[in-house]
């Protein structure tokens, strides 16, 4: 299968002086701050990752991209549509599910996050331990379920951002992209400690 997420990750070129020795992009207050890891991968053409933090970055791409191509096809089976011709349902059906499976498992990315985002600082692990009772005690969405929603909701809009040629706001959503994802990764590993049901 051909990489459909090619066009916005590359590899940068260790043979080239300019992508040499760059630093990683992550820098968050909630994702540990500065890594002073050497980036390896270019995504959205600015941004530099390196490979922990690249391999978050691209299954959760793969993971929107994946999701976004599903909820295509599937706009064209919904009762608001007139009946289609039996070929072309069964056709559209056998696509979705094709997308459907293809892509990243959220498992996939929950183990990308827990490797990228292995220590949260206090001030987080606070925060989403604090949430995560909350919604117990509501019977609402858990903090994990809300948090990898935002994760994909932004990784969506930095499709678009990058496809547009906005940069800045690429920037901008990475900053966020970051803070989500060091927060969705505790949420994961909460979430992993507690027995299911
Ligand atoms: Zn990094």
């Amino acid at each position: 299968m051909t990489n459909p997420t090619r066009y916005f990750v590359r590899d940068l070129d260790p043979n080239n002086d300019l992508e040499r020795g760059l630093p990683c992009v992550v820098r968050h207050p909630d994702a540990g701050g500065r890594c002073e890891r050497t980036a390896t991968v270019k995504m959205y053409g600015i941004l530099n990752f390196c490979p922990d933090h690249a391999q978050e970055a691209k299954v959760g791409a793969l993971l929107e991209a994946y999701q976004d191509a599903a909820h295509f096809f599937d706009r064209f089976r919904n009762p608001h549509v007139p009946d289609l011709n039996p070929i072309v349902e069964g056709e559209l059906a056998a696509v979705v599910d094709r997308m459907r499976g293809e892509g990243p498992s959220d498992a996939e990315h929950e183990r990308a996050l827990l490797r990228a985002y292995p220590n949260p600082p206090e001030g987080v692990r606070e925060i989403i331990a604090r949430w995560a009772e909350d919604e117990r005690a509501n019977r609402g969405p858990t903090p994990l379920d809300l948090l990898l929603d935002s994760l994909n909701t932004l990784c969506k809009l930095m499709r678009i951002a990058f496809e547009d040629g906005e940069d800045w706001l690429v920037e901008i959503l990475e900053d966020q992209r970051q803070e989500t994802a060091a927060r969705a990764a505790f949420a994961s590993e909460i979430a992993g400690l507690r027995p299911a049901g």
